[in-house]
C-alpha cells in the first residue's frame, strides 16, 4: 500500500488528509498542534512526531500549511520532511506560497534527489472532505504523471499550467483578483448602506448584475447580513496571497500594480483588526459613516 505523509491539518488540510484515508492509503499525519489530528488518528492515520517522522518511508509527502515560512520549516527545518524522505520521493506543495519560494523549494529538493511540484488549490474548506478541489499544478509532464494517483483523492479538476512554479503563478493571480473584488465589494456595500438604499434590493442586484462574480455573489449576501458563519478564508491568508501576488507583479510588469497594491493596503488594515476572522468582515472596517 502506498504511503502518504500529510503535513498541516488546518481548515483545508484536515479534510484533504481524510481523503487519503478514504482512498485506502497508508497515511501518516503531522500538525504543529496535535489536537487537530485526533479524529484522523481515530480513523486510522498514524501520528508522526515531526514532519521528518511523517516523511519516513513515504512515497508522497503533501503539505498544506499557511505560508512560505511554515512551508520552509516543514520541508527544510531541523526536523523537516527533507531530512528523512526516501530517494525519489514526491513532494507535493498544496499550500499557497510565493512564486520565488516554490522555485527555491523545487531547486533545493531536486538537489537532494526528490521531486517537488507546486499544487495550490481553489475551493473552500467544505470542498475538501468530498475531494472537490481544483488543483493548479506546476510540474514537468512526467512528474505530474507520477503525482496523479496522489492528486486524485483531493481534487476533481487538475489544471496543469506548465513547469514547476506556474501553478503558483496562476493561484496568486486568481487570489489577487479575488482580493480586489472583495475589497471593492465592501466599499460598494458600505456606500449603499450609508446612502440609505434598500439593502435587500442591493444584495439581489449585486448578485445578479454585471459584476456578479462568484466572489461577489457569495460575499454580498454575507456582508449585507453581517453573517460570516460557515467556511472561511481569513483576512491574514488573503493579505498574504495579495502580497505575494503584488511582489510577483512587480517582477513582471513595468508599471506598479496599482489596483493590486490598493488591495494589499485594504487587507493590511483587515489583518491588523481581525487576522483570524473571515475576509468578508472587511465590511466592518470600511462601513464607518463620515
Ligand atoms: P489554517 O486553517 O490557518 O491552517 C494553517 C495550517 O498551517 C495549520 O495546520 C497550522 O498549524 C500550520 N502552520 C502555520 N504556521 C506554521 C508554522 N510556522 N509551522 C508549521 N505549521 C504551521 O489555514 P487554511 O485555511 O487551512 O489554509 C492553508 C493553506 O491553504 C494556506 O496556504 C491558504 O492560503 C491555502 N488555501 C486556503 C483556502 C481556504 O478557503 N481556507 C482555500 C485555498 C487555499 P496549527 O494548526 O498548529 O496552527
Amino acid at each position: 500500500m502506498a504511503k502518504v505523509a500529510f503535513i498541516g491539518l488546518g481548515r483545508m488540510g484536515h479534510g484533504m488528509a481524510g481523503r487519503y484515508l478514504d482512498a485506502g492509503f497508508d497515511v501518516a499525519v503531522w500538525n504543529r498542534s496535535k489536537a487537530k489530528a485526533e479524529d484522523l488518528i481515530a480513523r486510522g492515520a498514524g501520528w508522526a512526531n515531526s514532519p521528518a517522522d511523517a516523511a519516513d518511508g513515504a512515497d508522497a509527502i503533501v503539505t498544506m500549511v499557511a505560508d512560505d515560512e511554515a512551508s520552509r520549516s516543514v520541508w527544510l527545518g531541523a526536523d523537516g520532511a527533507a531530512t528523512r524522505m526516501k530517494p525519489g520521493a514526491l513532494a507535493i506543495e498544496c499550500s499557497t506560497v510565493s512564486h520565488q519560494h516554490a522555485l527555491d523549494m523545487a531547486h533545493d529538493l531536486r538537489g537532494r534527489g526528490f521531486v517537488y511540484i507546486d499544487c495550490p488549490v481553489t475551493g473552500l474548506p467544505e470542498a475538501t472532505a468530498s475531494g472537490k478541489l481544483t488543483l493548479l499544478v506546476g510540474a514537468d509532464a512526467a512528474d505530474l504523471e507520477r503525482a496523479k494517483p496522489y492528486l486524485a483523492p483531493i481534487g476533481n479538476v487538475v489544471r496543469h499550467f506548465g513547469a514547476v512554479g506556474t501553478g503558483t503563478v496562476f493561484k496568486l493571480i486568481n487570489n489577487l483578483m479575488g482580493a480586489v473584488q472583495i475589497a471593492s465589494l465592501a466599499e460598494g456595500v458600505a456606500m449603499a448602506e450609508q446612502a440609505g438604499l434598500d439593502m435587500k434590493l442591493v444584495a439581489e442586484a449585486l448578485g445578479t448584475g454585471a459584476v456578479a462574480s462568484p466572489q461577489v455573489i457569495r460575499h454580498s449576501k454575507r456582508m449585507v447580513a453581517r453573517d460570516f458563519t460557515g467556511a472561511s478564508f481569513t483576512a491574514s491568508l488573503r493579505h498574504k496571497d495579495a502580497m505575494y501576488a503584488v511582489r510577483l507583479a512587480e517582477g513582471l510588469l513595468a508599471d506598479a500594480p496599482l489596483v493590486g497594491r490598493a488591495a494589499v493596503e485594504a487587507y493590511t488594515k483587515a489583518k491588523a483588526a481581525m487576522p483570524d476572522e473571515d475576509e468578508g468582515r472587511m465590511i466592518e472596517i470600511v462601513s464607518r459613516p463620515k
